[in-house]
């Protein structure tokens, strides 16, 4: 399976990869610029509002032609998080317990990421924690934006 940048071997099994989105034209722009190490957030070049989750219109001034893709710092806050004990796929059966985090971006904190994160234990994680991004690669050919502490 290939999906923009990202190749998943064909001997690949499900305990190999996790659920990774289908890329189409309004997403690439995200995953390219993981591949460069860079996180890249649509923002409205009309009033500029940040927009993720990908969109077609601007939710703030309705603008369709104005929306274009701006790096950000990666830096932010711990919005909210959790610890997952259960894997509901394969892939992640032997890394339970993991953390799931969401994270407000100092750009704009409306602006959230549901990410995990690194070099942390799960315990020790906080509400409004200043974080950082970091790309790694969790699986050949397969890199994710992360958040350390920052
Ligand atoms: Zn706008």
């Amino acid at each position: 399976m290939a999906m923009s940048n990202i190749v998943i071997p064909e001997s690949a099994t499900a305990a190999d990869y996790p659920p990774i989105p289908e890329v189409d034209n309004l997403t690439s722009f995200f995953w390219e610029g993981v591949a460069k190490h860079q996180l890249l957030i649509l923002r409205c070049g009309a009033c500029g509002t940040y927009v993720h989750y990908p969109r077609p219109v601007c939710p703030k001034c309705l603008s369709m032609d104005h929306l274009a893709p701006q790096q950000v710092s990666g830096r932010g806050t711990i919005y909210s998080h959790t610890t997952t004990v259960q894997p509901f796929h394969p892939y992640f059966v032997d890394k339970v317990p993991y953390n799931l985090i969401i994270v407000a971006l100092d750009e704009d904190s409306d602006i959230r990421i549901t990410s995990n994160m690194v070099d942390i234990a799960n315990d020790d994680i906080r509400i409004g924690m200043a974080v950082q991004v970091t790309f790694q690669e969790v699986a050949p050919g397969l890199t994710l934006p992360l958040f350390k502490l920052a």
